[in-house]
């Protein structure tokens, strides 16, 4: 029986590969030979271990994370990180950079004011809403600040860095929750990165960090133990009970990356993927207009909106009845937003993108 796939384009939780579906689905029951799922084994078993682990070596092979760095699978979402990173890293007398690119900066950053000194290194909210990525050279920050913090995709108004500030001895911290693995990046550059699995790299209850080893010993240590990276780091994140299937699904997410070819690939596809969707725009002769300015583009979320508010509600309509999901854009901004994650196929873009040049010319 064939099944029928959504042309999928939410925002998070977001489309997984088919073969990683069909292989969980296949070893649902019994895994390896267990007479489990693989939900139901021991987290402290061998065969779960071995699940586990792969999924770190994958991630540092994919990323080519260095030695230095450790990989941690914690819960509690890109979220918790908001408050996990000031609650470590922000020392008394210290102050913490953020940079500010749309909501989840707003929101990392109004939890580290719950624990110490904060400030806007630089902002794109007054200059037009977030449309835009700050310059590099343009960010306010002192070397002796406990770090920087930036979110590198802005799920919500669609723009994404493409180049990275040089912080020298102040360690860079950067949400990568909605662009991780949609191409490669230079893994030194940052102290820690994080990412909740939901957009790229599985399904929702795991959160990625990636953190540099001597970072976990600047830590501040009157915080409680589940709250501090070294207690998972030591524990290689089996201190509790980790979401284990989330794991697991992560891994074959990360296997299958490595299958079509690795971030290279992956990241030649993304650009062809948006780049039907940029198109329809940009030749639409202003019927359609993008939120964020071109050169800070998102190849992840695509946001635009139409001529109207009332084209916009029928273009929304008709393209829920044609099969297209999830491209009402963030209840916070309006208009329509396309994610175009690492397992949505090209197919899907290319016909996102006739829809909507049929829809111009019938309206
Ligand atoms: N940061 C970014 C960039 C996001 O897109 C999201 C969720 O969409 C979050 C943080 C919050 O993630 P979570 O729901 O895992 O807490």
């Amino acid at each position: 029986v064939q099944t029928q796939r959504a042309f999928n384009f939410n925002a998070g939780p977001s489309a997984l590969p088919i073969s990683v579906l069909e292989k969980a689905q296949a070893e649902l029951i019994d895994f390896r030979g267990t007479g489990m799922s693989v939900m139901e084994l021991s987290h402290r078993s061998s065969t779960y271990e071995e699940v586990h682990n792969q999924a770190i070596n994958s991630l540092k092979l994919l990323l080519s994370i260095p030695d230095q760095y450790e990989v941690l699978f914690l819960q509690g979402g890109a979220s918790l990180q908001f408050s996990m990173i000031p609650m470590n890293f922000l020392q008394q007398g210290k102050k913490a950079g953020y940079v500010m690119t749309g909501s989840w900066s707003e929101k990392a950053l109004s939890e580290a004011k719950l624990f110490g000194d904060v400030f806007q290194a630089a902002s794109t909210k007054e200059e037009g809403s977030y449309r835009s990525i700050p310059k590099v050279g343009d960010l306010k920050f002192n070397s002796d600040d406990a770090y920087l913090h930036l979110t590198s995709n802005n799920t919500i108004y669609g723009t994404q860095w493409t180049d990275f500030p040089d912080t020298g001895d102040v360690p860079l911290i950067a949400d990568m929750s909605s662009d991780i693995l949609s191409k490669p990046i230079d893994v030194n550059k940052f102290a820690l990165i994080y990412a909740g699995a939901q957009k790229n790299l599985g399904p929702s209850g795991v959160t990625v960090v990636i953190i540099r080893k001597d970072l976990l010993e600047q830590a501040n240590t009157n915080i409680p133990t589940m709250l501090k990276y070294s207690t998972h780091a030591k524990n290689n994140s089996l201190y509790n009970t980790p979401p284990t299937f989330g794991i697991y699904m992560l891994g074959e997410v990360l296997n299958w990356a490595r299958e079509i070819g690795g971030l290279t690939a992956i990241a030649e596809q993304n650009e062809t993927k948006a780049k039907l969707i940029y198109d329809a725009i940009d030749t639409s002769n202003g019927f359609y207009h993008g939120h964020a300015e071109p050169d800070s583009r998102s190849l992840m979320n695509l946001t635009f909106n139409l001529k109207s508010k009332e084209l916009e509600k029928s273009f929304l309509e008709l393209a829920k009845q044609e099969g297209f999901v999830g491209i009402n854009g963030h209840r916070s901004i309006g208009g329509c937003r396309v994610s175009a994650y690492n397992a949505v196929p090209i197919d899907a873009c290319k016909a996102f993108s006739e829809f909507m040049v049929e829809f111009q010319k019938k309206n």
